[in-house]
């Protein structure tokens, strides 16, 4: 959804977004229902987390909360070895994220991520993320309130809710 503003280079390079410190686990993409039936056909480990929502199954080893795990279907070569159509919508717009600031809607951007690295991609993907891609945005968010996170500081807010 993102590819007219970061290139696949990008990503392949940094791979940020698939892997996951346990403290960190509440990150890992919220499935769309439609998708949970397609990815178990494909034998993907999912779980249940406590909101309710299905993800993926990270495989953590000890209980430190510094442990990081992989998204079980990042190839640490390819990248992600889903195909398009099945990623799930977070994943499709990282770095942003919809989520709640009190109870306000917002648009979070995370601040780490790499290919954000001059004003002017910034200013690119802020434009498109609060013109063309709200609508979809806000489709989601009603139709999929679990992928509407709680605020974080790791995030800036570039849109809010009226
Ligand atoms: S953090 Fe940014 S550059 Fe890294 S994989 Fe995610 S979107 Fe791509
Ligand atoms: S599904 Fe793909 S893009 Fe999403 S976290 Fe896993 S490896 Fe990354």
């Amino acid at each position: 959804m993102l590819t007219d503003i970061f290139t696949p280079a990008d990503c392949a390079a940094c791979k940020l977004c698939c892997n996951f410190h346990r403290c960190s686990a509440w990150e890992t993409p919220a499935l769309e229902s439609e998708l949970i039936y397609l990815l178990q056909e494909e034998c993907v480990p999912l779980e249940k987390r406590q909101d309710g929502s299905t993800s993926f199954y990270l495989h953590f080893c000890t209980n430190s909360e510094d442990e990081v795990a992989n998204c079980p279907m990042l190839d640490l070569q390819r990248g992600c070895t889903l195909p398009r159509e099945l990623r799930p919508f977070e994943c499709r717009i990282w770095p942003l994220r919809l989520m709640k600031d009190a109870s306000t809607l917002v648009i979070g951007l995370y601040q780490n991520c790499p290919a954000l690295k001059d004003d002017s991609t910034l200013q690119k993907l802020t434009d498109f993320a609060t013109g063309q891609l709200l609508p979809i945005l806000l489709d989601h968010a009603k139709k999929h309130p679990h992928a509407v996170r709680e605020m974080n500081p790791a995030y800036s807010i570039i849109w809010r809710e009226k």
